[in-house]
């Protein structure tokens, strides 16, 4: 069959297209869809599929239901876990829409687990405080059980439903439609029937979550593979602070299954092979519940001294068991049956063998706190590309600098999708017509497919799968939670390689229908965009901060590098540039970078 004539390209015409439906891209659908706009959700799984449905630990606000709070402290304490890198004006905003923002996720129905009066309950996460400083413990993470993200997905789909949202499931997004003037409109493949179809809009939402898949161990779900970065840098844009991963402190060892912070948060403690709760001579004050960076960074100086557990010495225990049967059961139940099904450990006897694992995507395509896409221009910093948007863990505001707090993603991806909405909604009014597109547009991504289906017999090429292991492995080695020169220098080497094999890469499975094998080569050439872009900036930034820890460069190095790194692909290379870190807030004053100490 051909595909070279437009009518085998189905055509749609909607107001607002989101690509996503996780938590980001269905609340702000929703703020959308309520305010009657058409809006088409376009989503490769099943929406309740989308990894927010993962989320454990819970959600920050300072309701101060708990132990007392303020939106305050929780902007000091995600601009000091950020390591300074985050943007003081997103920070603001997003800590004071929290409660506001829980509060109305509980009345859209979320069922939140609750303290003995009724009201929400909070748990304590990691690099809380109490008042400015190193003020003791704050509990401000609001809590579904160990479910909260199923929690709010669900709900999230249920009032898109009653809104009346369009959703294409299993749908996957191949090329953005753009032109001097902005964006248009987005062509997708239809997995299940094997189709094109155009998207047309006044607007278009990235909403495609993390890209934690470039590394091999992962709490990710498989279809984490940053589709949405990558399809930024085929039209040319940069990606920002590729270089920061996450590595979230407890990833079950050998597997990646995450078990949440939440158990540190109910009294849980990591030990080392000689039995010592190492967490103390790190951070004397905060103990196992410090930052993820910081916590992850001694797991690692841990293991490399040789301390630590099982036969090869090559993970940690997360121990548990103290806080009893009825505080696990009740408020940890997910945790006993994710530590039972992949670490075979009942956890109301015996720890939980744990190992810092990739977790989160802190980098994404660039955003103003509206949801706005911009990108340097010139001498001007910040232009905005007109009718794109990105939200949730796909863009970088940036709320989580260099490293993000737990709990405060679910924040992100409610507070951004809905300011978003709002923002989308004043380019709707002022828009009464689609504007014009080339008619060949549609041929870059309809030739993105065809090229795997044309080459699925094989010949003298490699097999996806392998190249995928491969760029999996070379991340984990090369760009893991310590990093240096030479390491860095082989992996980008290693990725030079994976590139030249990539363009005679094939697939067995040549039919339309349904070609999984064929959903995974398209994620594969997104995880090398985004691999590529993470290694480039990882090399260059010669400091440590937040989640990029260098053994060679071990200091923050504010007057060097206090800025965001932005990458774009040009011609199959990457190009760096910089750009300041905003650190005057809005109303309040700013927080000075100084020494993190937990
Ligand atoms: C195991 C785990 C536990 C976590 N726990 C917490 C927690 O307790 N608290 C917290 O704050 N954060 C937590 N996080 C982080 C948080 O859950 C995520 O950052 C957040 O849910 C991401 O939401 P999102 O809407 O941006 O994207 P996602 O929920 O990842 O959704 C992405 C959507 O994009 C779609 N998509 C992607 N690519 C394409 C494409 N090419 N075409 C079409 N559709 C596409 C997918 O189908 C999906 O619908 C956790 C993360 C993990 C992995």
């Amino acid at each position: 069959m051909s595909y070279l004539s437009t009518d085998k390209v189905e055509h749609h015409f909607t107001d607002v297209v989101i690509v996503g439906a996780g938590g980001g891209g269905l609340r702000c659908a929703l703020q959308l869809a309520e305010a009657d706009h058409r809006v088409a959700v376009l989503t490769k799984v099943l929406p309740t599929r989308s990894h927010t449905v993962a989320a454990q630990g819970g959600i920050n606000a300072s309701l101060g239901n708990v132990l007392s709070d303020h939106w305050h402290w929780h902007m000091y304490d995600t601009v000091k876990g950020s390591d300074y890198l985050g943007d003081q004006d997103a920070i603001e905003y997003m800590c004071r829409a929290a409660p506001h923002i829980v509060h109305e996720l509980e009345h859209y129905g979320v069922p939140f687990s609750r303290v003995e009066d009724g009201r929400i309950y909070q748990r304590a996460f990691g690099g809380q405080s109490k008042e400015f400083g190193e003020g003791g413990q704050a509990k401000r993470t609001c809590a579904a059980a160990d479910r909260t993200g199923h929690a709010i997905l669900h709900t999230m789909y249920q009032q898109n439903l009653r809104a009346g949202t369009h959703f294409f499931e299993e749908y996957f997004a191949l090329d953005l439609i753009t032109d001097e003037d902005g964006c248009h409109g987005i062509l997708a493949w239809d997995i299940a029937q094997g189709q094109y179809h155009l998207f047309r809009s006044k607007a278009v939402i990235m909403a495609t979550g993390g890209a934690g898949r470039v590394y091999q161990t992962s709490t990710n779900a498989h279809i984490c593979t940053g589709d949405g970065a990558a399809l930024a840098l085929d039209a040319g844009l940069p990606v920002e602070d590729m270089e920061f991963f996450q590595f979230h402190p407890t990833g079950i060892a050998g597997v990646g299954s995450l078990i949440s912070e939440g158990v540190r948060g109910e009294g849980g403690y990591l030990v080392n092979g000689e039995g010592e709760r190492f967490m103390e001579r790190y951070a004397p004050t905060a103990k196992d519940l410090a930052s993820r960076d910081v916590v992850s960074r001694a797991m690692a100086r841990e293991l490399k001294d040789g301390k630590g557990c099982g036969p090869k010495k090559d993970h940690l225990l997360l121990k548990l068991d103290h806080l009893g049967k009825d505080v696990i059961m009740q408020r940890l139940p997910g945790i006993h049956e994710l530590a039972l099904r992949f670490a075979a450990v009942d956890c109301v006897k015996d720890p939980i063998p744990v190992k810092p694992t990739v977790h989160y995507t802190m980098g994404g395509i660039p955003t103003n706190r509206f949801g706005e896409v911009v990108y340097p221009k010139g001498d001007d910093k910040e232009v905005l590309m007109p009718g794109f948007y990105a939200i949730g863990e796909a863009a970088c505001v940036s709320v989580h600098g260099a490293n993000r707090l737990g709990g405060n993603s679910l924040l992100e991806i409610i507070v951004f999708g809905r300011a978003c909405g709002n923002r989308v909604m004043e380019r709707l009014g002022s828009m009464r017509h689609h504007h014009s597109v080339d008619p060949d547009c549609w041929q870059p991504g309809v030739a993105r497919v065809e090229r795997w289906l044309a080459g699925s017999k094989g010949g003298d090429g490699v097999r996806i799968a392998e190249l995928r292991d491969r760029l999996q492995a070379d991340m984990e080695e090369h760009f893991g939670v310590y990093r240096d020169e030479v390491t860095m220098q082989e992996g980008v080497e290693r990725l030079q390689a994976i590139g030249a094999d990539m363009s005679h890469a094939f697939i067995d499975d040549g039919a339309r229908m349904f070609n999984t094998e064929l959903v995974d080569a398209l994620e594969l050439e997104n995880l090398f965009a985004v691999a590529q872009t993470t290694a480039a900036s990882a090399l260059a930034r010669k400091e440590s901060r937040g989640a990029h820890a260098r053994e060679d460069y071990p200091d923050r190095d504010d007057d060097h590098w206090l800025r965001h790194s932005l990458a774009t692909l040009k011609n199959g290379k990457v190009e760096l540039d910089y750009k300041p870190v905003k650190l005057k807030p809005m109303n309040v004053e700013s927080f000075e970078p100084k020494a993190r100490v937990y």
